[in-house]
């Protein structure tokens, strides 16, 4: 009963909303609202072999995929990172909306659960931001989807497993050339690499947002300096292929 009660006086102070739409859910209600539900796509095929991204015509991979080295086996989203995804992920990223990672996480694992299972990983490594950007913000994103993403499939999560040892600029105010440059030299391998008895043979890259590829492509090759061989990639949204 206590438990209850406490749950009552929570979702009274802190009450669940839809992460799409950021609206106050009824009482005992979580998860994506049934008026979001009507209208938001999961993406499906046919997407790109490497980074997963819907394209409009079944070919094999997106503009960005044939035009640059890709370190990682492939990838995964949940929805385009249109208009209001764009607002649902500023949300979660800079307005404290951090409760939005349960949910999202939820739909990754549903969608995808079985999808992580048959890549044989043994790892989640979430996307690192620099250590002042942390401080400031309190939180990184894609660590909450990694520890919420953890407790459901039962992998572990490396949070050090990449160091961010540049704070760059946001990558959405740059344009792709940038973004790679911006990027050189961002992430380093981190220590916990070290520590470990076993390096993972494979492990899954979690992170909020996609959109060419070169944030990704930064942490799996300096993940593939470690020796691990496989690196696949989970994100809640991806930029739509062409
Ligand atoms: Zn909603
Ligand atoms: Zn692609």
């Amino acid at each position: 009963m206590q438990g209850c009660f406490r749950d009552r006086v929570l979702d009274f102070i802190y009450p669940a909303r839809c992460p799409v739409c950021d609206d106050v859910l009824p009482a005992g209600m979580h998860g994506i609202c049934a008026g979001c539900h009507t209208y938001i796509q999961y993406i499906r095929e046919p997407r790109c072999m490497r980074c997963g991204k819907p394209l409009e015509e079944d070919e094999e991979f997106c503009g960005d995929c044939r035009d640059n080295s890709r370190s990682f086996e492939a990838g995964r989203a949940l929805f385009v990172y249109d208009g209001i995804m764009q607002e649902s992920m500023a949300r979660f990223k800079y307005s404290s909306r951090r409760e939005y990672g349960a949910v999202y996480a939820e739909e990754l694992y549903r969608h995808y659960g079985s999808w992580v299972k048959q890549t044989g990983a043994g790892m989640l490594v979430p996307v690192p931001v620099h250590p002042a950007r942390y401080r400031r913000r309190g939180y990184n994103q894609a660590e909450i989807l990694a520890r919420h993403f953890g407790k459901l499939s039962g992998l572990p999560v490396g949070t050090e497993m990449i160091a961010r040892i540049k704070d760059t600029r946001p990558q959405k105010e740059l344009s792709a050339g940038e973004r790679k440059r911006n990027l050189a030299g961002a992430f380093s391998v981190g220590r916990q690499v070290r520590e470990l008895n076993q390096i993972p043979e494979c492990v899954i890259i979690m992170d909020d947002i996609y959109t060419t590829g070169s944030t990704m492509e930064a942490c799996s090759a300096v993940l593939k300096e470690t020796g691990i061989r496989r690196i696949y990639f989970l994100c809640v949204c991806i930029g739509q292929g062409n």
